[in-house]
């Protein structure tokens, strides 16, 4: 069986419309593996103990961040980009250079899923709002994975929220796991999994059946489905898995499946858009940090 990280990489040469992604995702993957990737990012403190179920691990945190590191991601991912025309890596380059694009910050508004500061970060560089809107989001995949491991078990077992415990982003999609068919929510930026019980909607909470439903390709309802609430029309794309999914494979799986999220939007479907909590984080360059 090989990894995701490999499986990532073959899909990049075979498929042209999720190549540039999917050879992100593959080097945000890397770059976690490699031995330093564990201290991309740290939480400075502990935060005081979480007896709430619903406050995630990350707010009112400070990350401390490598950012040499981080800009030499942004480097590597903004090269991927242009190779793809769907950006001047020169640009990209001088902007990270000479700080008008400061990967600090580039960061916090990813980690905050916050458009405008995407937005005006893209303006002041002279350079398009989406990709750099998607550069955020690759570079807050390693970030978050470092930090959530952080983030004790035992808080992680009370979670009672639908969004995530660590970072606050709203699932990716959803697993049912094992013989048992457990229902776990999987968290594609930091990796995280949690608990959360059948019949009811993450997004609203809605635990009223008759508006839960699902559609599914004809026979396959068991191995893969896209879960609906008719209360507020959101979607989770829900596999049959046999043990926890590694966060490649959570990556991997949401990439592949996208006719799910093209049927759902069809269907007037949606994902919530930004996070489900209001998220106070403060990111500093870990050199200054020491
Ligand atoms: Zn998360
Ligand atoms: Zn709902």
């Amino acid at each position: 069986m090989s990894t995701a990280l490999e499986r990532l990489e073959t899909l990049a040469e075979r498929d042209e419309v999720l190549a540039p992604l999917a050879r992100l995702y593959a080097l945000a993957l890397r770059t976690l593996a490699a031995p330093e990737g564990q201290w991309l990012a740290t939480c400075l403190a502990t935060p005081a103990e979480r007896s709430s179920a619903t406050v995630p691990f990350l707010h009112e945190q400070t990350i401390a961040v490598d950012l040499a590191a981080l800009a030499h991601l942004l480097r590597a991912a903004g090269e991927i980009l242009d190779r793809s025309g769907l950006l001047d890596g020169g640009t990209l380059e001088r902007a990270v250079a000479n700080g008008r694009l400061p990967v600090r910050e580039l960061v916090r508004a990813g980690i905050l899923a916050d458009p405008h500061a995407s937005a005006r970060l893209a303006g002041a560089a002279g350079l398009p709002e989406r990709p750099v809107t998607v550069l955020g989001q690759l570079l807050v995949i390693p970030v978050l994975a470092a930090v959530s491991h952080q983030a004790d078990a035992a808080f992680l077992r009370g979670w009672r929220a639908g969004f995530c415990p660590v970072c606050a982003a709203w699932p990716t999609l959803a697993e049912f796991r094992g013989l048992e068919r457990e229902r776990w929510l999987r968290c594609g930026r930091c990796g995280t999994g949690w608990r959360y019980p059948h019949q009811q909607c993450p997004f609203c909470e809605n635990a009223d059946h008759r508006s839960l439903r699902y559609f599914a390709e004809e026979g396959k309802q068991d191995a893969q489905r896209v879960e609906i609430c008719e209360k507020c029309r959101g979607y989770v794309k829900t596999f049959a898995t046999l043990g926890a999914w590694s966060h490649g494979e959570v990556l991997l799986q949401d990439l592949t499946t996208v006719e799910f999220d093209l049927a759902a939007a069809e269907r007037g479907y949606r994902r919530p858009e930004g996070l489900g909590f209001p998220l106070a984080v403060a990111v500093v360059a870990r050199e200054l940090a020491a």
